[in-house]
């Protein structure tokens, strides 16, 4: 989405600084390299910097390349680094035990600049291409926002992160009112441009980089809001039915008011009654359920 993306980055662990030198001659810019002298080192940066790729020298005075990359293969935020060992020991069972441990692939040393560059330019466009897929695995085609599959990880994640940092989670569940009418008196395509306009809403009203916006079914919406309790959720939903309305999208055969609106449903683990994440979910669909049933846009909050 970003049409100028970061450079890739890629990190050297090698105790001869003149590897870097090297690499930063042959990329002159294109590629972010960082460098480490030693395995310790190498694994703290990997870790903080979460680079693109690893070139990872195998003999290294205090820790070798091997115990490096076992180690940084324990590590959940190092271990899908790809990793390249770069070495003058060029052993066939060398080269096995590397390949064996996970690395990518080996290069020798002496450096031949022209074939490094090619070499190391490939695994970075697999690693690109790899992060776009990922990337795609969890954005909603029509909207942009999140899919279902990311607001399930993501509040498996904040429900349990929540639970253990003793903080509530809310929920906003959101769905668009007499949106099958819609769609019949305007067609299709107007549902799906009405479905952006309405997702971009919400999304401006999610200001926290924890919130998460994402579109839950055809034209229901969720929103995650990890550490914030319900008075502040409730307070959000009004925020975002009333800035929906007042986006005016023309809607004649609409029963609330004769534009787009949206019903909110609430829920929060402050709620004492609520235990695990299908309880939370079941919570706020049912006061949409309520809000839907007590004359649409509008947020509910209780099912009294
Ligand atoms: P209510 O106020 O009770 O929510 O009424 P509704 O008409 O919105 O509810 P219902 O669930 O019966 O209809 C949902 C409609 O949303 C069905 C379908 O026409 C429309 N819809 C669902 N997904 C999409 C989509 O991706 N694009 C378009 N254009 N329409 C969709
Ligand atoms: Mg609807
Ligand atoms: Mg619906």
């Amino acid at each position: 989405m970003n049409a100028m993306p970061d450079l890739q980055s890629v990190l050297i662990i090698d105790d001869d600084p003149v590897v870097a030198d090297i690499l930063e001659t042959i990329f002159d810019g294109e590629v972010r390299i960082s460098s480490a002298l030693s395995g310790r080192e190498g694994i703290e940066a990997a870790r903080a910097e979460a680079p693109d790729l690893i070139l990872l020298d195998v003999r290294m005075r205090d820790m070798d390349g091997y115990e490096t990359l076992k180690q940084l293969k324990q590590i959940t935020e190092t271990a899908d680094v790809p990793v390249v060992f770069l070495t003058a020991k060029t052993q066939t069972e060398d080269e096995y035990m590397g390949l064996e441990l996970g690395a990518f692939d080996y290069i020798s040393k002496p450096i031949i600049p022209q074939i490094v560059k090619v070499r190391i330019h490939n695994h970075l466009l697999l690693k690109q291409q790899r992060d776009q897929l990922a990337n795609m695995s969890m954005i909603d085609g029509l909207t942009g926002i999140a899919n279902r599959r990311r607001f399930d990880d993501y509040l498996d994640q904040e429900f349990r992160r929540g639970a253990r940092n003793h903080y509530p989670v809310s929920l906003l569940m959101l769905d668009i009112d007499d949106f099958k009418p819609f769609n019949d008196t305007y067609g299709h395509q107007s549902g799906d441009d009405c479905l952006q306009r309405i997702a971009a809403e919400i999304q401006t009203h999610s200001r926290r980089p924890s919130d998460l916006v994402a579109r839950y079914g055809g034209e229901e919406f969720a929103l995650i809001l990890p550490d914030t309790p319900l008075d502040a959720a409730i307070m959000l939903a009004e925020n975002i039915r009333a800035g929906i309305e007042a986006l005016a999208i023309t809607h004649e055969g609409a029963r609330a008011v004769p534009f787009v609106t949206i019903s909110i449903g609430v829920a929060s683990t402050e709620d004492a009654t609520i235990a695990i994440i299908d309880d939370l979910i079941e919570a706020a669909d049912k006061r949409l359920y309520r809000a839907k049933e007590s004359g649409r846009n509008r947020v509910c909050d209780t099912l009294e």
